[in-house]
């Protein structure tokens, strides 16, 4: 009796094993995968039985060996999607559905990850992209990794936090599945602008280069008044991969972490807004003389053409929030003009002249929405979308959609003003 009693518990965990796989079943993951997860449950059975549970004889040398086990053979298992939540379903559910659309509720996201928008985007982006076999990342590296990145953006500020980086990474994501796009970037490639992404304004201090330079502010002297930020965030992202565990590109030979790094500097130094025209005028050149293999699909020869292509593609999706749906864009603008204004409150503090848009008393919210929209991204996002004709022409139309309802706000408001100052 004894002996099928115990036999019937073994079963009955294995099957209990069998059912929890079931439960979290993805279909991408590989026999080996699931196999290697049941040796390290049997494992974790023995040293319980070992140890005759918490008050048996032998608890407390069990207990030795059975941390050193864990703590050298058993990678840490993160959490489904990358982080602990009492929402997993629910955020399952809305990957599953909006992870590829753009316009996805990204502040839902963040609410739904329990304020973990980045590291849980991006776990689910090299999950979906296969990244974590292609580049042998384990996945507690990957979570490691994000969470340090994740950490060091600034949760105070109302614009450049981690929500930006996930929004500006799962646009990239969209971006990258144009069909015309298919098949003309390396995963390598790929990998770095999805990296480039989401590490793209890391450690932002929430006022811009020129108030760092005004005011020496000492990253603006560690990088001569260049690209400040653009430099800052590079630097802390790739010190960040130096911390132990932290290191996802730690199976990628020489030369291919070589030409990452390369590509994500490259990448991230063109989200200086400096560098926004001429960004286009290469743009629009490669548009003119746009080459084209067989059926729509781009083609691009060396380098310099394909890292042109990945820098707009990456400023496309970092001024993106004008071109997403309204209810998601009207945050947008609230939050990047709260920054603005708060920047133009320490000006006028440090006696400083007040920066364009900084002034909370002066500004015209919806105007300066239309001019920015007018002048900066509608250029760009129309050349993006001749690029990649026709997948871009959605979101081509809900940015003028956008600008049309700041218009009429903007005109609704000087008629409301022009009334009063008649009164
Ligand atoms: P980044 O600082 O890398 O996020 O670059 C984007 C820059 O574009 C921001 O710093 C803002 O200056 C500007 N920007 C983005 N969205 C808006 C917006 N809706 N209205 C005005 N400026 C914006
Ligand atoms: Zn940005």
């Amino acid at each position: 009796d004894e002996d099928y009693a115990v036999l019937a518990e073994k079963t009955l965990k294995d099957l209990e094993w069998c059912l929890e796989q079931l439960e979290t079943v993805q279909t991408h993951r590989s026999v080996a995968d699931m196999a290697s997860s049941k040796f390290k449950k049997l494992l974790n059975i023995e040293l319980e039985r070992m140890s005759g549970g918490p008050r048996g004889a032998n608890a407390s040398t069990a207990n030795q060996i059975e941390n050193y086990i864990k703590s050298t053979f058993l990678a840490p298992i993160p959490p489904r999607l990358g982080v602990e939540t009492p929402h997993a379903d629910e955020l399952s559910v809305l990957f599953n559905e909006s992870l590829d659309k753009w316009g996805i509720d990204i502040f839902r996201v963040d609410q739904l990850s329990n304020q973990h928008p980045l590291v849980t985007v991006v776990f689910s982006i090299f999950e979906k992209r296969d990244f974590l076999s292609k580049f042998r990342i384990h996945p507690s590296t990957l979570v490691n990794y994000f969470t340090g990145i994740e950490e060091h953006y600034k949760k105070d500020n109302p614009y450049h936090n981690a929500v930006h980086a996930a929004d500006v990474t799962q646009s990239t994501h969209v971006l990258l599945n144009a069909a015309s796009l298919v098949n003309v970037f390396s995963d390598l490639e790929i990998l770095a602008s999805i990296f480039a992404c989401a590490i793209h304004d890391v450690n932002h201090p929430g006022v811009t280069n020129q108030f760092l330079i005004n005011t020496e502010n000492e990253l603006a002297i560690m990088y001569n008044d260049m690209s400040v930020l653009e430099n800052h965030h590079c630097a802390v992202a790739f010190k960040l991969l130096q911390e132990p565990n932290c290191n996802i590109l730690k199976h990628l030979d020489d030369s291919q972490r070589k030409q990452l790094r390369k590509m994500v500097i490259d990448m991230v130094l063109a989200t200086d807004m400096s560098k926004h025209m001429s960004l286009l005028a290469d743009l629009k050149t490669m548009v003119e003389t746009k080459k084209v293999a067989g059926g729509c699909l781009l083609k691009l020869d060396n380098y310099s053409e394909k890292m042109q292509i990945m820098q707009n593609m990456v400023h496309c999706a970092d001024l993106s929030n004008p071109a997403k749906p309204l209810p998601l864009s009207t945050q947008w603008v609230t939050r990047v003009m709260e920054e603005f204004f708060n920047q133009g409150d320490r000006e006028k503090a440090l006696g400083l002249p007040v920066s364009p848009m900084c002034c909370r008393e002066t500004a015209n919210i919806e105007k300066s929405q239309v001019s920015f929209i007018d002048f900066i991204v509608h250029p760009l996002w129309e050349a993006w979308t001749e690029l990649v004709h026709p997948d871009a022409e959605h979101i081509l139309s809900t940015l003028e959609q956008n600008r049309d309802h700041y218009s009429e706000l903007s005109a609704t408001r000087e008629a409301e003003e022009q009334q009063q100052q008649q009164q």
